[in-house]
């Protein structure tokens, strides 16, 4: 333990951190520098989509850095339109621009929205956003997100925002009632930050609708609950509807940095040479992660795998855990599961860490479980048997 205190006198204090270091991974298991394993039940927060060290995903990256790992978007880069062709190809949109992260593909997403009300004549466009919603850190994104933790210290915060609560179609109405300024409306399908909250099918059709009928642009933030964690490729395929834009990131490269904002028809020809850009967006070894990630993922029936042990996993929770009081629901879809207690359980991610299992708290009470999509039921039974124990352990406090 001495050497985890001293880790880290030089890095900012911004996360309060679990006194572990990761040394090194094998599936869903991960070791720390004092060899003590843990069962990864949180993948690096839905990042480590193939867990770790997958036999396929390592040499393919060995080869492309070997090749080439940046050039430039001063040139093509033949992986940026492999991927791109493999995303529209899954999401049934048409155009795909690559960033570096979560907050930069919703950075891209806002001023998406802003120029297509720009170009209609809107002047001062305003975007609706959704109460405990989470888009990032930087100022904009911050500022669309609905959690005043996040915001607090760093305003004046952007303008330009909207706000309304989950699932209220007639909420969503009366605040934009008469408003000529709205261009777009953006939302998680599933928020991961804010406790795993899922928008119903019935709430994603009708705004679908609505957007279509005001002209603006749907805008679904599938940073977190893409990349078939819900056993879907896209957490809103389960509405059958289509976005105008989606943000994604955090899985889809399994552990390298990328991020991607996908467009449709709507949203496709928004920008032009000059109004956006990224030095390291759609790297070469980025471009090749994602490409690998989606094939093995299609080669490994991985996203029926979310599907199959998500509901193995939820229905063994439900099972052990779901009657207790103290136990307020567990909800989410494939594998993100989001365990609400009656009250603040953040303790909890180091008694589990004790006991093997890595996991996060988000809200404060939700115990969020997004692990690598590859898990086993094994695994899933495994994770269960540590985590239960703890939670009737601290209900019965
Ligand atoms: C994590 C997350 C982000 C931010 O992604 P970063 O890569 O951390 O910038 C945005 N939206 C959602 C839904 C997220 O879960």
């Amino acid at each position: 333990m001495a050497f985890i205190e001293a880790a880290s006198p030089h890095t900012m204090n911004t996360y309060g951190r679990v006194p572990i270091a990761l040394s090194h991974g094998q599936g869903v298991r991960v070791w720390d520098v004092n060899g003590k394993s843990y069962l990864d039940g949180l993948g690096g927060i839905a990042v480590n989509t193939l867990g770790h060290n997958h036999p396929k995903l390592v040499p393919a990256l060995q080869d492309q850095i070997a090749k080439i790992i940046h050039s430039s978007n001063y040139y093509h880069v033949p992986n940026q339109e492999r991927l791109a062709a493999k995303l529209v190809e899954l999401s049934g949109m048409t155009n795909v621009f690559f960033c570096c992260t979560g907050l930069e593909a919703n950075e891209a997403a806002i001023k998406l929205a802003r120029k297509f009300g720009h170009d209609k004549g809107i002047e001062r466009p305003e975007i609706v956003v959704y109460e405990k919603a989470f888009h990032g850190r930087s100022i904009a994104t911050l500022s669309a997100t609905g959690n005043t933790k996040v915001q607090q210290g760093f305003g004046p915060l952007v303008e330009g925002f909207i706000r309304v609560p989950l699932n209220d179609i007639e909420a969503l109405k009366a605040a934009t009632e008469g408003n000529k300024n709205v261009v777009a409306v953006f939302f998680e399908t599933i928020q991961g930050e804010g406790g795993v909250n899922p928008m119903r099918i019935e709430y994603l059709q009708q705004v679908r609708k609505l957007c279509d009928d005001r002209d603006w642009l749907l805008m679904i933030d599938e940073v977190q609950c893409g990349m078939g964690r819900t056993g879907k490729w896209f957490a809103h395929q389960w509405a059958g509807i289509v976005p105008d834009v989606m943000p994604l990131a955090k899985g889809l490269g399994s552990g390298v940095p990328i991020g991607a904002v996908v467009a449709g028809p709507k949203a496709a020809n928004i920008f032009q040479p000059g109004n956006h850009g990224t030095t390291f967006g759609g790297n070469p070894l980025a471009m090749r992660a994602g490409i690998e990630t989606i094939t093995i993922m299609e080669e490994d029936g991985l996203m029926e795998n979310a599907a199959r042990v998500g509901a193995h996993l939820k229905g063994a929770l439900a099972r052990e855990i779901g009657g207790l009081k103290g136990v307020t629901e567990i909800r989410g879809q494939g594998l993100m599961i989001g365990i609400e207690l009656a009250t603040p359980c953040g303790v909890l991610t180091q008694r589990a860490a004790d006991k093997g299992l890595l996991i996060s708290v988000t809200a404060d009470s939700v115990i969020r479980l997004v692990p690598p999509l590859i898990m086993t039921e094994a695994e899933a039974d495994e994770l269960v048997s540590i985590l239960a124990p703890l939670v009737r352990e601290f209900l019965a406090q």
